[in-house]
């Protein structure tokens, strides 16, 4: 029989307004999942999972559902919350020594909308510190595994949250996207992971690493999970002026399957050098397929996306060496000393505080900002990325979505990636999205010596509609987002 924990999260909303099944049992299937496994997965923060205040919720919300009250519309659904989103009373470490012990004093506006649409939070995952990375392998808490496979890494930076989906270990979950820390988990787990154009999120209560990449994104099991919770957190907040104010549709109720006239371009450049030839072999095959379902497709030349990478890191470093300026122990963050001079004292708080992957990206972040060096670097990659933004508008004058691969190959080992760069170089076809402020899908298309494969699907601005719909036509006619990892 399948079990709770099983059944993907809409199918299990409706099962418990039916009253089929009861919030509580569902509370208790995943917590049991997460009793069996999560010594071996370790995709949540130790310390915090909070088992006992769902249950409570749990039963509050059985009460409510039996006396037939207004439920909300992700009422009972147990969700996983990247450890770098705010959730009042929780800690968030943002996977570093640094904010160990910091307690979040309010909730994120995505976190208040899921409150108020009631679903349950059950933890804070494991993340790549300050989401500085793309294997998990730099929190301070030690890595989270592949569910696929326990030698190789989930993804990152929210390699947790990736891991604990695919795991079973919640319903489905919260990450964020600055250069595809949500793809990328969703592509190596097996799973449905979506960027949103920027904007359409807020991110009010998100740990900064680059504000003007980034996005709080939804990590799910099929894609309407993703259009069900999509639905929640997405829309204007006074709290954050990046958001924008305009009407959005209800994905959900507006998916469907029919692709008839939809047109789609493949970049030659995602498709060339670099790539793993299965991973080729099974995104063709999934185009192929969705030409069988009424799409036609063609190929096409990017300009500038070669450029991409530094461009991203670049801009990525830069922000970063702002954003966590702030952490000096004496306004925010660890403090371990109390001696010397209040540069002396930094520097110490500093160097303790922070891993040695955060520490590379300061250093050359506030590098690529100093005088001298900014019009070089910085203000260079600006440039660029304008150029890559206008390469994206060009496409898709002729193309309604453009798809590619998510990752170059499948799950690496631990450890196989430990020079830097060369893990940079996974990040190739992900971080474009990001710099272009565009929406990017990846789903499930076929595996690798039982390695999960994803392909990625990307939308014009504003346009998450289509790619839902891409992505579901292809879901509704394919069997991967069934297939269930071995432990
Ligand atoms: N891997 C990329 C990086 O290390 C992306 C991280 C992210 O999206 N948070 O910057």
């Amino acid at each position: 029989m399948t079990k709770i924990h099983d059944i993907s999260a809409s199918v299990c909303l409706e099962k418990m307004r039916s009253q089929e099944i009861a919030v509580e049992e569902v509370v208790h299937s995943i917590f049991s999942k997460i009793e069996e496994i999560e010594d071996k997965i370790r995709g949540y923060v130790p310390g915090s999972l909070y088992k006992d205040i769902a249950l409570k919720k749990a039963k509050e919300l059985d009460k409510k559902i039996k006396k037939d009250g207004k439920l909300g519309s992700l009422c009972g659904l147990p969700i996983a919350i990247k450890d770098c989103i705010n959730v009042t009373g929780t800690r968030t470490t943002c996977g570093s020594h640094m904010l160990e012990n910091y307690t979040s004093p309010y909730d994120a506006t995505v976190i208040r909308k899921l409150k108020a649409a009631e679903a349950i939070i059950i933890g804070k995952t494991n993340m790549d510190e300050f989401a500085m990375g793309t294997s998990t392998e730099n929190s301070y808490f030690g890595p989270t595994r592949n569910p696929w496979d326990l030698e190789r890494v989930p993804g990152g930076s929210s390699g947790g949250s990736g891991a604990v989906v695919a795991a079973r270990e919640a319903m489905f979950a919260l990450g964020s996207d600055t250069g595809g820390s949500v793809r990328c988990p969703a592509s190596y787990c097996g799973i449905v992971g979506l960027k949103t154009t920027y904007g359409l999120v807020s991110r009010y209560g998100l740990v900064s690493y680059a504000c003007s990449l980034e996005q709080i994104a939804p990590l799910t099991r099929t894609v309407k999970d993703c259009a069900l919770l999509l639905n929640v957190i997405t829309g204007y907040d006074p709290l954050d002026s990046t958001t924008l104010n305009r009407a959005v549709p209800n994905y959900l109720d507006a998916l469907e399957t029919d692709l008839k006239g939809v047109k789609i371009g493949l970049p030659n450049q995602y498709f060339s050098e670099g790539i793993d030839k299965t991973v080729k072999t099974r995104i063709l095959k999934a185009v192929e397929k969705l030409e069988e379902l009424g799409a036609k497709f063609d190929t096409f030349d990017f300009e500038h996306v070669d450029h991409s990478l530094p461009c991203y890191y670049i801009i990525a470093m830069s922000e970063a060496s702002s954003n966590l300026a702030r952490y000096d122990g004496m306004r925010y963050g660890l403090r371990v000393e109390d001696d010397g001079e209040w540069n002396e004292i930094y520097s110490k708080n500093r160097q303790i505080g922070f891993g040695p992957e955060v520490r590379r990206r300061i250093m050359l972040g506030t590098y690529a900002l100093s005088s001298g060096y900014y019009d070089a670097y910085y203000l260079k990659a600006l440039k660029v990325r304008t150029l890559l933004k206008n390469d994206f508008l060009r496409a898709f004058k002729d193309f309604d979505v453009i798809i590619g691969p998510t990752m170059p190959d499948v799950a690496f080992k631990f450890g196989e990636l430990s020079d830097p760069l060369s893990m940079y170089l996974m990040d190739i076809y992900t971080v474009p999205i990001n710099l272009v402020g565009l929406p990017a899908i990846s789903i499930p298309c076929g595996f690798k010596n039982e390695l999960p494969i994803g392909m990625q699907i990307i939308g014009r601005f504003f346009e998450e509609q289509t790619i839902l719909n891409v992505a579901h036509a292809y879901e509704q006619n394919t069997q991967f987002h069934e297939m269930k990892p071995p432990t």
